[in-house]
């Protein structure tokens, strides 16, 4: 069915002022200052968006989609996404990831999680590997995973920097980013290398070796975690310097906060006012990770699971806390994710790209409506359509 949205003031995540949009076939036909529902065809659609805001689908670089964790023993596996976990808060394209565990969680369960929820209705992806490095793998390799699993888009996150890495050489990554690279190439992805980042001292070091040491371009990498610390923020800013993507972790924890951990809306609020650019700059939302928290001796107090809420939240609270533009704050869970994924179809509002699309109520940016592949998923806050166990 043909759907209209009329009226609203479009962030594409440029703002293009007021617009009507129309769609079809899951993807934008035009973009226009109006066009007449009864000029199209007479069951169009039609949305009233006037005096919203309409901004792209919410690309969520990093989620645990079949849950994570597990590091407190196995009661501590959190538990896996429901469709609405994303799309109540505007996510319409995910990338899923193993994380820790890949021992009692597999890459075969983590594609049919992906599959269930592109079946049911937005867009999801995944990474091979795990923290991993020798990398667990479905076919024997990273390259043939990338090239011959469509959902399989990269590898990762692999981790660095943490007493949970596995401690990979320098050898060793050069050969798995060459992998993911090759393998990219040959199918028409980016291969991106998802880096969880931990908190060591020596932060990117090993990364920028890699870098220095070949011909891999330093794009191909993506540390997420950046603003873990304020020892490691500041070391992204060489790494931003240098033309390197950063990816920062909206999920929290109070403890972490009052540890001196900055907010991302904080976090991204300096790397503007020093220059960088957004374009190399994402957020992600970790959902479905576990988040310990531990007591005055160090001891597991207790623990929480990572939020996909957190990943619009931090974006709004740039806008009102921090004065960033919302076509700029937007950017970083819209057009530069998209970009650094290599999602071509995803994070824009343009003709021919998908119909991923979230109405925003100005002033409050409280998400007023979600539409993932042209399909109407949440209206007026509420959800319209639910995951098969929901
Ligand atoms: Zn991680």
């Amino acid at each position: 069915m043909l759907k209209l949205i009329k009226g609203a003031e479009v962030f594409a995540p440029k703002n293009i002022g007021k617009k009507d949009l129309l769609i079809a076939d899951g993807r934008i036909m035009a973009i226009e200052d109006s066009i007449n529902p009864s000029s199209v065809y007479s069951s169009c659609q039609v949305i009233e968006a006037d005096g919203l805001q309409l901004v792209p689908g919410f690309v969520d670089s990093l989620v645990h989609i079949t849950g994570g964790g597990g590091e407190g023993g196995f009661h501590t596996r959190t538990p896996e996404m429901s469709l609405t976990d994303a799309t109540l808060n505007g996510i319409t394209t995910l990338v899923g990831v193993l994380g820790t565990d890949a021992t009692t969680r597999s890459l075969p369960n983590l594609l049919a999680k992906a599959r269930a929820l592109t079946f049911e209705g937005i867009s999801c992806y995944c990474h091979t590997g795990s923290y991993q490095v020798p990398v667990t793998t479905i076919t024997g390799s990273v390259q043939d995973d990338i090239i011959l699993i469509p959902d399989f888009i990269g590898v990762g996150e692999i981790a660095i920097a943490d007493h949970r890495s596995s401690n990979p050489t320098q050898d060793e990554l050069s050969r798995l980013a060459a992998q993911a690279r090759v393998g990219g190439m040959l199918s028409g992805k980016k291969g991106i290398v998802s880096i969880h980042m931990g908190d060591s001292t020596d932060h990117l070091e090993l990364l920028e070796k890699v870098v220095a040491n070949t011909d891999i371009p330093i794009t191909q990498f993506y540390p997420t975690h950046i603003n873990r610390n304020i020892g490691l923020l500041n070391a992204a800013k060489g790494w931003l310097e240098d033309g390197g993507y950063v990816d920062l972790t909206t999920s929290t924890t109070d403890m972490d906060l009052a540890n001196g951990e900055p907010r991302c809306c904080e976090a991204l609020a300096e790397l503007l006012k020093d220059g960088f650019d957004v374009n190399q700059i994402s957020f992600s939302s970790d959902g479905h990770a576990s988040l310990p928290t531990f007591d005055d001796k160090g001891q597991l107090s207790g623990l929480k699971v990572g939020s996909e809420k957190s990943l619009f939240n931090e974006v709004r609270d740039a806008v009102s806390q921090f004065n960033i533009p919302l076509e700029t704050a937007i950017q970083v869970i819209t057009s530069s994710s998209a970009n650094i994924l290599g999602l071509t179809t995803k994070g824009q509002i343009r003709i021919a790209g998908d119909a991923d699309l979230v109405l925003l109520e100005p002033g409050t940016l409280a998400i007023h409506s979600v539409i993932a592949m042209g399909n109407l998923m949440v209206s007026e806050g509420q959800a319209l359509i639910k995951g098969t166990f929901e």
